[in-house]
């Protein structure tokens, strides 16, 4: 989501801006220029590079296993069978072709089924193979021993084959105890990369995956990328000796980020870390594109609901709930909106939308959206004067937007009527249908289409091989952002899928606006 940003040369972040003199000092300068001529190029020129606090998760650091660890995206499809037996991947023994048994994964004989998933996913990841193919002679991630911690996807196998040709070696573990595609895990762990993770391990399971990664005789890792923070954590809880070789830390979520923005706050950040879920390239897709697309997906799969002529009513207008209102107007349905920002309400009215208070429009909407990141948007009071076969489900963060507490009492009976779709029923017979019990409808219910996550890998894999590569001193123990130029570059590596062509600034122009021919073109700020 984006951050509330401190008006320039006021909030105490920004004066902690740090700029780099020379931006040839860029380690991946020697990647990035090997660009085609029309595309961005990193020339000299100012950069700044910022580190602020951002917006953050409600999660805290003591935990046994993270909610984001539990929040499962769905795979696109999975190949594991019935036949398949019950044994735990952990008693089993299992080698790939080459003899290796350097992995734990559910069947190591689907990996040609996970091979062709992985094909499939490279043909809407561009952007990634591109690098991966500029790069590759260059070898900036050589000697890098990364331990990563992330959803085990076709995109995700994708990014980690990109680091392994870049010269980076790779021990994996999963992020979420649901979320491993385990033909994927296979084709992975048969073409050499040590993957430690299968769908539905247990707590126990999935920290010993993670110790797995760490723990291993001979070698240890001197990068992290981690999806939640749960690895991180594990380090620093039981190996605190490895952050003595680690060069950096990618974190990708807002739990994470989160968790290190509290340890850099507590001084107990010892390594420098990338905050890359906050870079606007992310974001803008995360948040707008992807829930622009998947909210339909998620609330047809789940309901087979048309939406023409249909009430629904969104409630924040920010980047989420504008791309689910983009979609959902777009099919004819009548939406309205609540919003506590005058800003974002105006935004709502220009954009053709009623703004309205819930209470307003409660009895007779079709569908409840929240998109907020607030809690308690949708109340009991609410829950119960919503017409019969009213929708609510959320898309925002984690399940505090709509209180499904409040439904768990004994005089409303809860139907299971689908996975993933209950109806709750009043004593008078009246049903609401809530989705995903009030967690990210998208998340849970449809997929997140790959070239969004094609987005998300490809700043990965530039934030890892900037901290990789940077010179001692370059960044401090402390959390950072993707610098704007490296962000704007994420986008120009998938300009191509579209055949879009960038205009390039004259001098004449660069000068008047004050600007580099070669960018950044957006002040640090710009979000
Ligand atoms: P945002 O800050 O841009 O928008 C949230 C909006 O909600 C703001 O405009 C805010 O004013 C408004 N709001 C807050 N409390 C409200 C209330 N009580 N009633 C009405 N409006 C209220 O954030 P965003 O980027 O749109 O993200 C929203 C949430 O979605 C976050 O929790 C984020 O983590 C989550 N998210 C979900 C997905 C997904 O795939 N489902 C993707 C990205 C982010």
């Amino acid at each position: 989501m984006p951050d509330a940003m401190p008006l320039p040369g006021v909030g105490e972040e920004l004066k902690q801006a740090k700029e780099i003199e020379d931006a040839e000092k860029y380690s991946f300068m020697a990647t990035v220029t090997k660009a085609p001529k029309k595309q961005i190029q990193f020339a000299d020129d100012m950069q700044e590079f910022s580190k602020f606090p951002t917006k953050t998760g409600r999660r805290s650091l003591s935990r046994s296993i993270s909610q984001s660890s539990t929040d499962s995206y769905s795979s696109a499809a999975s190949y594991t069978d019935s036949s398949d037996d019950e044994v735990s991947p952990r008693e089993k023994q299992q080698t790939n072709s080459k003899g290796s048994s350097n992995f734990c994964v559910k069947n190591i004989k689907q990996a040609e089924f996970g091979r062709r998933e992985i094909e499939i996913a490279e043909q809407d990841m561009s952007a990634l193979i591109s690098l991966r193919k500029r790069a590759q002679g260059e070898k900036p991630l050589a000697g890098a021993k990364i331990v990563g911690c992330t959803h085990i996807t076709a995109q995700t196998a994708v990014l980690i084959e990109t680091l392994c040709a870049l010269g980076a070696q790779c021990r994996w573990s999963a992020c979420n105890i649901y979320s491993t595609q385990n033909e994927v895990a296979a084709a992975l762990a048969e073409a050499g990369v040590a993957v430690f993770a299968w769908k539905g391990e247990s707590e126990d399971d999935f920290w010993w995956c993670i110790d797995r990664c760490v723990n291993m005789d001979g070698w240890q890792a001197n990068m992290i990328l981690d999806d939640g923070g749960d690895l991180t954590h594990w380090v620093y809880k039981k190996y605190p000796n490895v952050f003595k070789k680690i060069r950096g830390i990618v974190e990708e979520s807002v739990t994470g980020v989160h968790r290190l923005y509290q340890l850099s706050k507590a001084g107990k950040l010892c390594v420098p870390a990338m905050n890359v879920n906050d870079s606007v390239t992310k974001q803008k897709f995360d948040n707008l594109y992807c829930c622009r697309e998947s909210i339909l997906d998620g609330l047809k799969r789940t309901t087979d609901v048309m939406f023409g002529g249909k009430q629904v009513v969104v409630c924040g207008y920010g980047e989420v709930g504008k791309g689910c209102c983009a979609a959902l107007k777009a099919l004819g349905a009548i939406v309205y909106i609540t919003e506590i920002d005058p800003i974002c309400a105006l935004q709502a009215c220009m954009d053709g939308f009623r703004v309205v208070k819930l209470n307003e429009v409660i009895r007779q909407v079709d569908v409840v959206i929240t998109c907020t990141g607030n809690k308690n948007v949708v109340t009991r009071e609410h829950l119960d004067r919503m017409k019969n076969s009213c929708i609510v489900c959320n898309m925002g963060h984690s399940n505090t937007e709509i209180d499904v507490t409040s439904l768990r009492t004994p005089e409303l009976t809860w139907e299971r009527v689908r996975s993933q779709v209950d109806h709750v029923i009043w004593p008078d017979g009246k049903r609401v249908v809530l989705l995903a019990e009030g967690r990210l409808l998208n998340l849970s219910c449809s997929t997140v289409p790959t070239f969004v996550l094609s987005i998300t890998a490809t700043t990965q894999a530039l934030a890892l091989i900037e901290l990789y590569n940077a010179p001692e001193g370059r960044y401090k123990q402390d959390v950072y952002l993707l610098p704007k130029k490296m962000d704007e570059y994420v986008a120009s590596l998938h300009l191509p899928s579209f055949d879009a062509h960038l205009t390039e600034l004259t001098d004449d122009q660069a000068k008047y606006l004050g600007l580099n021919k070669n960018g950044p073109f957006k002040p640090n700020y710009y979000r």
